[in-house]
């Protein structure tokens, strides 16, 4: 699941407004996209903190005004001070084919993935900040597990340091967190892979490289997953669902029927 970063800004908003939608594993998020929101409309900070505020006491659960103002407050001053009311929309990113070809090039899947993701991340970065320039700023915890790589930290920034011994990025600093700028960005050359479902993307690249990727077949999903075995048709979280779903309606069936069963064999009560 793709990075921290709310791709879709308008979308959450109108959830919002519409349906009084709140980002409860962080709240922030949506006081941030609220406060954009009402600002762009005219209002000013005061009435937009008390927009806010007020939206949060009708729609959160067990809201407490006392514990949220100053969080409010802040990121209202902040965003106003910015005056950058924009909302985020990014509904795509594309991939070209010199860009795969450079990725396939490095021939160790394990640094294909990383620089796949980077790269994902630079035009990410290009769409938010507008401009041309491929850096990324993000988490090395993040970028990897995009990456589908498993390795401790002090691994993750001798990765990163060998992608820039191969020249295909530049970085600033080495530590947990660090500014990439992916140098193998070449968006003349014909797009071959559009991305826009941001879960397991790194899969995108895996089955342009040919490996067997699948599509999970429930609708409501239909994420991309690489199947253990050749008759998975569910991503594993909907197999599991799944499973659990048939197992209860089996139940049910025999609910009946093993009551009656049960009845018949009490020898208390015969
Ligand atoms: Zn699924």
């Amino acid at each position: 699941m793709i990075m921290k970063l709310i791709l879709n800004e308008k979308d959450i908003l109108n959830k919002s407004l519409e349906k009084g939608y709140i980002d409860n594993k962080k709240p922030i998020n949506t006081i941030k996209i609220l406060a954009k929101h009402y600002l762009s409309i005219g209002m000013n900070v005061r009435q937009t903190i008390d927009s806010i505020n007020n939206f949060l006491l009708k729609n959160m659960d067990k809201y407490n005004s006392v514990k949220w103002i100053n969080s409010i407050e802040t990121m209202v001053i902040k965003i106003h001070k910015a005056k950058d009311y924009k909302l985020l929309d990014i509904k795509q990113v594309e991939i070209t084919e010199k860009e795969l070809d450079t990725i396939k090039n490095i021939d160790n899947e394990k640094y294909e993935k990383l620089a796949f993701v980077l790269l994902v991340y630079a035009k990410i970065y290009n769409q938010i900040n507008e401009n041309d320039k491929n850096w990324v700023n993000a988490e090395h915890k993040d970028i990897f597990s995009d990456a589908k790589i498993a390795i401790k930290i002090i691994e993750q920034g001798k990765m990163i340091y060998q992608l820039v011994g191969m020249g295909l990025v530049e970085s600033t600093v080495i530590v947990d967190k660090t500014n990439i700028k992916v140098n193998f960005a070449n968006k003349e050359s014909k797009v071959v892979l559009v991305i826009s479902d941001f879960r397991n993307y790194v899969y995108e690249y895996l089955r342009w490289k040919g490996r067997n990727i699948k599509e999970c077949e429930n609708e409501e999903c239909k994420i991309l997953f690489s199947p253990t075995n050749n008759s998975n048709k569910y991503c594993k979280n909907c197999a599991k669902k799944l499973h659990n779903e048939v197992k209860r309606n089996t139940w049910h069936k025999n609910k009946d029927k093993y009551r009656n069963a049960r009845q018949t064999k009490d020898p208390v009560n015969p």
